[in-house]
């Protein structure tokens, strides 16, 4: 959450501060500033209130008006509130004498800490003035900015990613990091500030990750790392391996729908050298586990947040299914952290996060961590925090996700998954034949979903637009299609803001069935094996009430509903995965009909650094 860019060097800063914060505006819209310092020693502070666009109208209205000059560093900030309304006065960068610094993340004792401070006029709603202020008393003229930010970090707690120039030495940009992203591009003669490796392609792929209780000294030709008791720390560059196409539309309207139709090549990309049909085996390279190790395994927690958790809901009926001796309990990750849980000894963790930064599960990750349980991660991004903290798993190189609502994510992740069961049901030592119909399936998986993407978009398209005029929706379906009915409800409320609930199909008579009336649609899967009929006889329950029912099936039997789509498959195990593609392009299309801002939905923002 929130984007955080800067840039000290020889080039104009500004350039890469706007562009950057386009990159990064997934992940908070509701302000936008920077802050950038001349040859003339002088900061000039922009700030808007809404997307970065308002901020570059601002810019050049400046630059038409000013005269120009250089600016040979700068910071900048895309806001997702926590504490103050999205205003221009609340957003980012902050100033307190003569520093100013952007922040992503919450100062828990901010409240304290104002009460302390005389000497600073506060004018905003914000943790992070507080915090602005407080580095400001304590950089004096016997104190360096970099020594200033440490001492005051040493009486912050909260989570921070920070980035803090002043005009007193416009030379240096002081980052430092505890529980929110802050990545460090190293160019020539120049250096950049990230929250996210996305803002960095095409100025540099050359980057230094910051880890938890480190901070850096910035400037245009080094990059100094040391830890918060000023011991210096040595720095390793790494490589960025995104190219540019993948953080672009290519020509979709919507970052969502190009990643909702790039899911065939994705998941061949999760797939890729990690279950091989003709061997029926299937294998995740980094699971740092010995075949005995996985043998001695009886549980599997299964944490994750949001998309992540409905993933992992859905694994965990494919790992039951494969594996006999295993107990498997999933839990959202911001209820777990807080929970007297216990887990049994021979335990292991699989820790599910699209961008490896999501707060709530990387707090869980540490716990089950200090218990001494092994943990697995199921991550998208490379080299985010969650990925680096893990004792091994997989990367889902889903490709990078720019729209708020995950989609390809939920796919890669679910693949992900039931490789893990394959692996460690043939580890349990369970026959070729039990485990070759998922691999095959697997492999299938790619092109049925190319056949949706590819033929079905027009009829989903003008179904959506019968439902897009309702204001409430229940989605309902059985065993695996369970967790998909909340994976769609979900999706349909983030972008459509239509009020959306996600049931088991059996639980309806116990309670929500009384909602139905002509205010909401319904939204029924089935699939055509052991439960279909009792599926129907749902979908009966419901007509019997004068629903309005939607119907995504891979079954050609007659079906009672206001609208079917039946998907073409051979798949079974799988189809749920198939379902759940019609059901990201049904959301797709009711949230455009209703003229919504798909990719950027209000209230919320990508990768969730935040409690
Ligand atoms: N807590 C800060 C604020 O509300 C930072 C929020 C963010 O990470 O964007 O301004």
């Amino acid at each position: 959450m929130c984007g955080i860019v800067g840039c000290v060097g020889e080039k104009q800063a500004r350039n890469y501060l706007i562009s950057g914060l386009h990159r990064l505006e997934y992940r908070g819209y509701d302000s936008a500033g920077i802050v950038t310092i001349g040859t003339d020693n002088k900061a000039t502070l922009l700030r808007a209130k809404g997307k970065v666009s308002k901020l570059e109208e601002l810019v050049s209205s400046i630059r038409r008006t000013a005269k120009p000059s250089t600016d040979k560093i700068g910071i900048g900030h895309t806001r997702w509130a926590t504490h103050g309304e999205p205003s221009e006065k609340n957003a980012h960068p902050h100033k307190a004498g003569d520093i100013y610094l952007v922040h992503n993340g919450i100062i828990e004792n901010y409240k304290e800490l104002k009460a302390e401070i005389k000497n600073h006029k506060f004018i905003t709603d914000t943790d992070t003035e507080v915090l602005a202020a407080l580095i400001d008393s304590l950089y004096d003229q016997n104190t360096t900015l970099a020594d200033a930010v440490n001492q005051a970090l040493k009486l912050v707690a909260g989570t921070y990613g920070i980035a803090v120039i002043s005009v007193r030495n416009p030379d240096e940009i002081v980052v430092a990091r505890s529980g929110s992203p802050l990545i460090i591009g190293v160019g020539d003669n120049e250096t950049y500030i990230a929250s996210d490796a996305s803002a960095l392609i095409g100025f540099t792929d050359k980057a230094i990750y910051l880890n938890d209780g480190e901070m850096a000294i910035c400037r245009g030709d080094s990059v100094e790392l040391r830890d918060l008791s000023a011991q210096p720390i040595s720095a390793k560059v790494e490589t960025i391996e995104i190219d540019m196409q993948a953080i672009q539309k290519q020509g979709y309207e919507h970052f969502l729908l190009k990643e909702i139709c790039e899911q065939p090549s994705t998941l061949r990309s999760t797939l890729s050298g990690r279950i091989n049909v003709k061997d029926k085996v299937a294998n995740l390279g980094g699971l740092n586990l010995t075949p005995a190790e996985l043998r001695k395994i009886e549980h599997v927690v299964i944490v994750g947040c949001g998309t992540a958790y409905y993933a992992g809901l859905l694994g965990m009926y494919y790992l039951e299914q494969l594996v006999d001796d295993l107990t498997i309990d999933v839990v959202a990750a911001s209820e777990l952290r807080y929970r007297s849980f216990h887990l049994p000894k021979d335990t292991v963790a699989l820790v599910i996060s699209q961008s490896g930064e999501t707060a709530d599960t990387l707090a869980c990750l540490r716990e089950i961590k200090r218990r001494g349980i092994k943990t697995l991660g199921v991550v998208n991004v490379v080299g985010s925090t969650i990925a680096r903290e893990v004792d091994g798993g997989v990367y889902v190189h889903a490709g990078p996700e720019i729209s708020v609502a995950s989609t390809k994510a939920f796919t890669s992740q679910v693949a992900a998954l039931t490789i893990f069961g394959i692996q460690l049901a043939q580890a349990k030592g369970a026959d070729l034949q039990s485990v070759s119909k998922y691999i095959e399936e697997l492999a299938k998986l790619p092109d049925e979903i190319d056949k949706i993407v590819s033929k079905d978009k027009e009829k989903i398209a003008k179904i959506a637009k019968r439902y897009a005029k309702y204001e409430h929706a229940l989605y309902f379906g059985r065993d695996t299609l369970y967790p998909v009915a909340m994976e769609g409800a979900l999706k349909l409320k983030e972008i459509s803001y239509i009020q959306a609930e996600g049931y088991a199909a059996g639980e309806l008579k116990h309670g929500p069935i009384a909602l139905i009336d002509d205010s909401f649609f319904e939204v029924a899967l089935l699939i055509d094996n052991w439960l279909f009929d009792k599926s129907l006889s749902t979908l009966e329950e419901v007509n019997a009430r004068g629903g309005h029912i939607f119907v995504i099936t891979n079954s050609k039997k007659a079906i009672k509903a206001e609208e079917i789509i039946r998907i073409n498959t051979k798949l079974d195990i799988l189809a749920p995965v198939l379902i759940n593609v019609v059901q990201q392009l049904f959301a797709y299309y009711v949230a455009v009909a209703r003229g919504n801002d798909v990719d950027q939905p209000r209230n919320l923002a990508k990768s969730v650094t935040v409690e």
